[in-house]
């Protein structure tokens, strides 16, 4: 019997090893229970609370998601492949889950797509489902251009509230004013990266500007983060930097 359990106990191990790709998720204690935060690559990432999964921009096929949980909700911020991938919606989702996006993506949507389980949202407009609050917030090139990668109105960062906790999202934006406007952000995931965002000096400044308790630079390939995290150290000390691996090795 022992052998047995010690035998399956390393199989198990070797397996979980084996999809190990996935950095370690940050778990946060929140009124209601746990979040878990799954960094997953660039813009993509799996926030977990009450066995409902949450995942952002889901890129990188099935097999980027191996060994996490089924989707309840899919949030989508913009229409660029890095964070609208039908093709990997149509492989994850089992079915069940609803998709939170803006009308740019919907309208990019695949005919087969479920339109039953699709929630449009445009810029300021929030909505409640399954228990978390979803709002929709600007996210934009400056200064604002036709020609712009990201027009004012297309696409949505968000804040979703689970628990008691506030979680900014901010899509592909420079430091907005909407942005620096938000209060009482406790996670925030901001981007940064030239040609298409902003660099680390303009989302630091953003960042000071709205002082969330925990700030993780997400979607920032070929950035510098510890010239931001150093940055924002230095605007204010009690902001928690959390780098975290969003660019695993190369396969
Ligand atoms: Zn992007």
């Amino acid at each position: 019997m022992k052998l047995k359990f010690v035998f399956a106990l390393g199989l198990s191990m070797a397996m979980l090893s084996a999809q190990a790709q996935l950095p370690q998720p940050d778990v946060e204690k929140v009124r209601g229970g746990d979040l878990t935060i799954q960094p997953v690559n660039h813009a993509t990432m799996v926030l977990s609370y009450h066995k409902k999964n949450i995942y952002i921009d889901p890129t990188g096929g099935a097999e980027a998601f191996k060994g996490l949980a089924a989707p309840d909700m899919i949030v989508v911020t913009d229409i660029h492949g890095d964070h609208f991938d039908p093709k990997t919606i149509q492989a994850i989702n089992t079915g069940k889950a609803t998709l939170v996006v803006p009308q740019a993506v919907a309208d990019k949507f695949p005919p087969e797509m479920d339109k039953g389980k699709v929630v449009i949202l445009k810029n300021g407009d929030s909505k409640t489902l399954e228990g978390i609050s979803i709002e929709a917030i600007p996210m934009y090139n400056l200064p604002e251009a036709a020609d712009a990668f990201h027009t004012k109105g297309r696409g949505n960062g968000y804040v979703l509230t689970i628990g008691d906790k506030r979680i900014y999202i901010s899509g592909d934006t420079e430091d907005i004013a909407e942005m620096r406007a938000l209060k009482n952000i406790d996670f925030a995931f901001v981007c940064m990266n030239l040609p298409y965002t902003m660099d680390v000096t303009q989302a630091a400044q953003g960042v000071l500007a709205f002082r969330p308790k925990v700030i993780y630079p997400y979607h920032y390939r070929g950035q510098d983060v510890n010239a931001f995290k150093s940055l924002v150290n230095e605007g204010d000390k009690n902001i928690e930097v959390r780098l975290r691996s969003w660019y695993p090795a190369a396969k």
